[in-house]
């Protein structure tokens, strides 16, 4: 800004105008002021243009601290989070804050990728030490995502939304991570792009399917109940896989549409089956951060006319993680609405036990990654007989998936655990092909019962 802009009267407009650039919180700048750094740069390298970055730093798990001991601390750890970053950037570099536990930065003598990461990661030990809040010591990691200009973006908005792309990749690859936007990032976004049209055309046009699979009693090897799983093949790309495509609706914000779509197909086959059999649903990740899906769920549930008593959701630790107050209050609703929950892929991701004591489960299901080894690795058969003792005690109910043949169900039998999934027992198949399996194999054994 010129400095002869405003004369000696106009003192309070520019103490407006300096408001409208300050972060209140902290005194740093906002984002209007590196909006306008980034300008001022690219004009002043305008007849000679060297590479600069920019960057975004985001907090990991600020939110749920900030709901633990109050906004008060949370606030306070914002504070110290700025002073610390304005006294370790580098020389000539912006450091501001874009609300939230969001802080930004303008670093003009960064000009490539190596040299992004390593401000980067000197910054994330600046912030790994502990934050002191008087009574206590609290320790954040920190995720950052970094754009170099030109290559990722000509003005502001470009080089923040790239930032922000790179941001998103770092957290989706766990905490403290560093991810510069790369050649690689810009052409998957493309393709993620491309993806997300043809995802959103499908579930337009209905092409959008459920499968199911069947969970097994592992004592009789009777079917207790099908887990729907989503299935998509497109006309131009083939199958496509669900661990692709649920993401991507979940990054691009349509997991609520597609959700929809599949509990609805998923319930209205549930309703053919026998009525004590269970239909088992993922629940996404954004799903259990949104407060809406209890409601949502149940609204479906209704409009289908499935009993929910009948609906158990999937549900894994990371989703349960990202914002566990939130989470526990979704599940909870559901739980009292009579729907079961049950903790998927246990064993691996960030596991804690802690977890199943202070979240109500009815079940859990061991991931595939130990079943898998169990014939010829010692330490899976152990870790599978500790988590069945485990939710013994518990009175938890447990699944092993993946189970591909005759001798791992023999051995998780012996092992004691109560139920099984997997292609030995049946590979996911159709709504049809299901009420087909049902006949052949359920309802012949006890029609009437089936039905009663
Ligand atoms: P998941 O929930 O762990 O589902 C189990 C996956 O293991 C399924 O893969 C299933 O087809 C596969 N599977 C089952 N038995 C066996 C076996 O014996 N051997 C092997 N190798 N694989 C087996 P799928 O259908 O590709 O789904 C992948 C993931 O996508 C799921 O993992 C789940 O996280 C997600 N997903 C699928 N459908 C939905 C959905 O409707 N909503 C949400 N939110 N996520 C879904
Ligand atoms: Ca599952
Ligand atoms: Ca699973």
């Amino acid at each position: 800004m010129n400095s002869g802009e405003f004369s000696g009267t106009d003192v309070s407009q520019s103490d407006l105008h300096a408001m409208a650039y300050t972060d209140s919180l902290t005194g740093l700048g906002n984002s209007h002021r590196l909006r306008d750094k980034v300008r001022q740069l690219t004009l002043e390298r305008a007849d000679d243009p060297a590479p600069f970055a920019v960057g975004i730093v985001n907090l990991d798990g600020f939110k749920p601290i900030n709901d633990l001991f109050g906004s008060q601390a949370g606030d306070e750890i914002l504070c110290q989070v700025a002073h610390r970053l304005k006294a370790c950037i580098p020389d000539g570099a912006t450091v501001t804050r874009h609300g939230g536990d969001e802080f930004a930065f303008l670093f003009p003598l960064v000009f490539e990728r190596k040299g992004a990461e390593k401000v980067a990661q000197m910054l994330r030990e600046v912030l790994s030490a502990p934050f002191d809040l008087g009574d206590r010591n609290v320790r954040l990691s920190a995720s950052f995502g970094l754009a170099i200009h030109p290559f990722a973006g000509e003005d502001f908005a470009e080089l923040i939304k790239s930032a922000d792309t790179a941001l998103y990749r770092s957290k989706r690859r766990g905490r403290g991570q560093v991810t510069v936007y790369s050649q690689e990032i810009a052409q998957e976004m493309k393709r993620a792009t491309h993806l997300e049209q043809a995802l959103r055309d499908a579930i337009t046009a209905d092409q959008i399917d459920v499968h199911f699979q069947p969970i097994v009693n592992l004592k009789n090897d009777l079917v207790v109940g099908f887990e729907a799983l989503a299935r998509w093949c497109d006309a131009d790309l083939g199958y496509v896989s669900p661990a692709a495509f649920v993401p991507l609706a979940e990054e691009r914000g349509f997991i609520d549409a597609l959700s929809e779509v599949l509990l609805r197909k998923a319930a209205e086959a549930a309703l053919s089956w026998p009525k004590e059999l269970f239909l088992s649903f993922n629940l996404s990740s954004a799903q259990l951060v949104d407060p809406k899906t209890s409601l949502t769920t149940l609204a479906i549930l209704n409009r289908a006319g499935l009993d929910p008593r009948r609906l158990e959701l999937e549900i894994t630790e990371t989703a349960v993680m990202t914002d566990a107050m939130t989470a526990q209050k979704i599940v909870g609703e559901l739980r009292a609405a009579g729907v079961r929950v049950s903790l998927d892929d246990f064993g691996t991701g960030q596991s804690s036990l802690g977890r199943l004591r202070d979240f109500t489960f009815d079940k859990v299901k061991i991931d595939r990654a130990f079943v898998s080894r169990i014939s010829d690795d010692r330490v899976s058969e152990h870790i599978i007989k500790a988590i069945v003792a485990m939710c013994d005690g518990l009175h938890l109910e447990v699944v092993a998936e993946g189970i591909e043949d005759f001798s791992e169900a023999l051995k998780l039998k012996a092992l004691g655990c109560g139920m099984g999934q997997g292609y030995f027992y049946g590979k996911p198949a159709d709504a049809v092909a299901t009420m087909r399996f049902l006949t052949e194999r359920y309802l012949r054994v006890e029609p009437e019962a089936a039905f009663a």
